[in-house]
């Protein structure tokens, strides 16, 4: 083993904490991964299959765009992509229509973001240059994405950040992994394993401190671990939650400057395809979108397994905090009865399995994903330096396109890794 690097304590066994172990334990050097829950994969949580029929996703579930890093270990761990199938249909509170809504003020769109050079909130850009009654429905659109896609704030989101993916047609090229993101998390479980990594489940950690020239990891439950550097890969509200030593204290506080948004996600499987029964033909149904209170839904297009799943992001989802589990399953069955113009009882009737998860609520995430503000790219530089004993990594922190996805957290684990054994 090499002992250049010492020992690296990884705090978290999502996808960016496997990833850097991965990468770290390759060339021999000790690694020890830390992660609170008695699971790996963080925010990746494919369900058993025997529960809904399919690897249902809890969290994680499409790859978006090119996603390098990610289509990389697919290549490697001998996983399949799934293109999206299906056509897409909205409801406008009347009725249902094939494709999405069309923006007749789109080119005039696209030639604003073009010119744009300065960085401005989404609410703000609106405001300057979307501000006529012409534009009312555009501007509805626009905060309906960034709230429902990006989980962000339109008040605080970065319009450059999301000028690229708006401009480069990102939400339009995505795909499903064969059996499930949580495949491609056991892969790296089993490739970390093989290079000698320790992993410790159920070690909540909650504090980190300096001790010399070393480190202590303090778990909440008295165990203590000692090495050389931490990197920490927790989701950004957890950072609040951990005592560190005063340098990387500092160095946490500006995360504050990076968006983190909230999701809930709700995971209805039927006995059969009932949508298609429609007159209007919906057999072929991806994505559908409304504005009923869980308003984005999609198929299982590519398996043809009969499930819909409901999607709520962003700030709104705080409107319906107060509902456990149940209360969640039963609001979605509320807005499928809405759209489909059937009673809630008729579509019960069809259900056999059902979940939900508002994230806010997991003990270990505290909300779903980070999005930019304005001052985003500048404090995750400031993040990302490998300058002391307690490095930072993860989806957060990535500085490419999509951040808030699980490539974001694979380069960014990969990166962490990479300056460590550079130096
Ligand atoms: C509902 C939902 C849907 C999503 N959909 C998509 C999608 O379709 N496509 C996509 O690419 N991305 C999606 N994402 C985002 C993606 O899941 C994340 O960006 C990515 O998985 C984050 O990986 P990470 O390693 O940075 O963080 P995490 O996966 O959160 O890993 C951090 C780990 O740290 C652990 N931890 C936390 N606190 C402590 C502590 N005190 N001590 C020890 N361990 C601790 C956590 O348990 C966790 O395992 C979605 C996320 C959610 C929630």
């Amino acid at each position: 083993m090499s002992d250049k690097s010492g020992h690296i304590i990884i705090v978290g066994a999502g996808a960016a904490g496997l990833m850097a172990a991965r990468e770290l334990a390759r060339t021999g050097t000790r690694v020890t991964i830390l992660e609170a829950r008695d699971r790996c994969g963080g925010r990746i949580h494919s369900l058993p299959a025997s529960r809904f029929g399919y690897p249902a996703e809890g969290g994680a579930e499409f790859v978006h765009g090119e996603a390098p890093v990610t289509r990389g270990l697919l290549r490697e761990a001998g996983l399949s992509l799934q293109a999206m199938a299906g056509t897409p249909w909205s409801f406008d509170g009347a009725k249902l229509s094939p494709g999405g809504r069309h923006n007749p003020h789109e080119a005039e769109l696209q030639a604003v973001l073009r010119g744009l050079h300065e960085d401005l909130t989404v609410a703000e850009f609106l405001r300057r240059h979307f501000a006529g009654d012409e534009y009312a429905e555009m501007r509805h659109a626009i905060t309906r994405t960034v709230e429902g896609y990006d989980a962000a704030d339109p008040e605080r989101a970065s319009l450059l950040a999301l000028r690229e993916e708006w401009m480069d047609g990102g939400h339009r090229n995505q795909g499903r992994i064969d059996g499930g993101y949580g495949a491609l998390a056991e892969f790296l479980v089993a490739e970390c394993r093989k290079l000698g990594v320790a992993i410790r489940l159920g070690a909540v950690v909650a504090a980190i401190e300096e001790d010399g020239a070393a480190i202590a990891v303090r778990c909440a439950n008295g165990d203590v671990q000692r090495g050389d550097r931490v990197i920490l890969t927790v989701p950004l509200p957890l950072l609040r939650e951990i005592a560190l030593p005063p340098s990387a204290r500092e160095k946490a506080a500006a995360a504050d400057d990076i968006g983190f948004g909230n999701v809930i996600k709700i995971l209805l499987s039927f006995s059969r395809p009932w949508w298609g029964d429609r007159a209007e033909g919906l057999a072929d149904l991806s994505f559908l979108f409304s504005d009923e209170t869980i308003p984005v839904w999609w198929t299982q297009r590519s398996s043809d397994h009969p499930a819909l799943t409901g999607w709520l992001g962003g700030p709104r989802t705080a409107e319906l905090a107060h509902l456990d589990a149940q209360g969640l399953i039963d609001a979605g069955l509320k807005s499928l009865a809405a759209v489909f113009g059937m009673s809630r009882e008729i579509i019960t009737r069809e259900l056999v399995a059902a979940e939900a998860a508002n994230w806010a609520h997991d003990r270990f995430a505290r909300g779903a994903y980070s999005w930019a503000t304005p001052q985003t790219r500048a404090v995750q530089a400031i993040l990302a330096r490998a300058d002391g004993a307690v490095l930072f990594s993860g989806e957060a922190l990535y500085r490419g396109h999509d951040m808030g996805t699980v490539e974001a957290a694979l380069a960014s684990g990969l990166e962490t890794a990479q300056m460590i054994l550079r130096e």
